[in-house]
């Protein structure tokens, strides 16, 4: 017997995998490849509540407590840091929005610290004179989701969750008390619960049951340099976009910036174009950075709604169906609480984090 099936082994199918069954419930955790091997397991490792909207801020706040759980929580310390996240700014104008986004999220106490271009000066002097200003998140930081997302499903294993991969979803039926899932490998599982945390291809789940979404893919552009010696001491990000970069205690910078393009329906490349221009970023942004080698680059497929938030909740049409997708490139940060969020739903009917704004409800005419 199973009480809840997840669909989907990234860091929130995991997650909820996890919390489910450490309350009791019998869970089965099914992925189609290997758990973290998505989005989950190749993002840039941003693990920051700054720059979020509003309403992501209390499950956002929420997360920031998980991960500072996180060896109780999945065993090992993913390599996360708590060094801050440094969100620059290059004109004016674009410090004048740090200040506005500091006083429009004062209540959430994220003890965000202004810096203007003598104070960054100061405190950074890796930052390149490009940056007129930057507002500091001292608790944000960043962790290594290679090590992260897949440690969340071995925990959920270890809670009981039986663990399914290379176990694809290829059929749901809903016969108005369970699910009868039917994997290609010939698995069928049946359960009163069914978690939608399926990523960028969560779509075809959602209007399988009447509620379709305007869901699309879009593949961030990620590179890796040669290990350098160690200068940058916060994870950094620019007001407006374009690019964020962290470096990690061996001495290789991460850095990200712009979209790649998609091979298929599970693989992208980051392309030639977007590498490019992150390099030429960098060297304006982080001087040190002039003439690194890059030695890998990546990307990876990411679920976006037009309003750039997730679907996060019950359905609007079957009962039993959750969904926890599209977090349109900033879901490893809140994945653990989103996880948790679909586990009280569950659970107890309600989630103790207000997540009316996510509903599915809001793509209905
Ligand atoms: C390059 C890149 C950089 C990013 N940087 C950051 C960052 O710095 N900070 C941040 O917070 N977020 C970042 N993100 C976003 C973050 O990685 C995602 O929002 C998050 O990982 C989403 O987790 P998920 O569990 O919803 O999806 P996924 O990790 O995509 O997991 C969904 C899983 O469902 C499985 N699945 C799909 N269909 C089926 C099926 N039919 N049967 C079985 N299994 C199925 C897939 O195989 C997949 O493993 C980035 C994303 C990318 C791509």
């Amino acid at each position: 017997m199973t009480d809840v099936i997840v669909l989907g082994g990234g860091i929130v199918g995991a997650s909820a995998a996890m919390m489910l069954a450490h309350k009791g419930q019998r869970v089965a955790l099914l992925e189609r490849d290997f758990c973290g091997s998505h989005s989950s397991g190749v993002n840039y490792g941003g693990v920051r509540r700054q720059g979020r909207p509003l309403h992501q801020l209390p499950l956002s706040q929420r997360a920031h407590q998980l991960w500072g759980e996180l060896p109780g929580l999945i065993g090992i310390d993913g390599e996360y840091v708590r060094c801050g996240h440094l969100k620059l700014a290059r004109s004016a104008a674009d410090f004048d929005a740090l200040h506005a986004y500091a006083e429009r999220t004062r209540e959430f106490d994220l003890g965000l610290q202004l810096l203007d271009r003598v104070e960054l000066r100061a405190r950074f002097p890796w930052v390149g004179d490009v940056a007129v200003g930057a507002s500091l998140c001292p608790e944000d930081g960043h962790a290594n989701p290679r090590l992260v997302s897949p440690a969340f499903a071995r925990a959920a294993q270890r809670h009981g969750a039986v663990v399914h991969e290379q176990a694809e979803v290829v059929h749901i039926e809903h016969d108005g008390q369970a699910f009868q899932v039917h994997c290609a490998n010939g698995l069928q599982l049946r359960a009163p619960w069914l978690l939608n945390c399926a990523g960028a291809w969560a779509g075809s789940v959602a209007a399988q049951f009447g509620e379709p979404v305007p869901i699309t893919s879009a593949h961030p552009a990620m590179l890796v340099t040669e290990p350098l010696p160690v200068v940058m001491n916060v994870s950094t990000g620019v007001e407006g976009g374009g690019i964020y970069a962290r470096q990690v205690a061996r001495g290789n910078c991460i850095l990200g910036g712009g979209r790649g393009f998609a091979l298929g329906p599970r693989q992208a490349r980051p392309g030639q174009a977007a590498v490019l221009e992150i390099l030429r970023n960098a060297a304006e942004l982080y001087p040190f950075l002039q003439g690194a080698q890059a030695i890998r680059t990546w990307s990876g497929t990411e679920g976006y709604l037009p309003d750039h938030e997730p679907v996060i909740g019950p359905s609007s049409t079957t009962p039993g169906l959750l969904h926890g997708f599209g977090f349109a490139g900033a879901g490893f940060q809140l994945g653990p609480a989103v996880g948790e969020a679909l586990a009280e739903l569950v659970c107890s009917g309600r989630s103790r984090q207000p997540i009316e704004a996510f509903s599915i409800r809001r793509f209905q005419a």
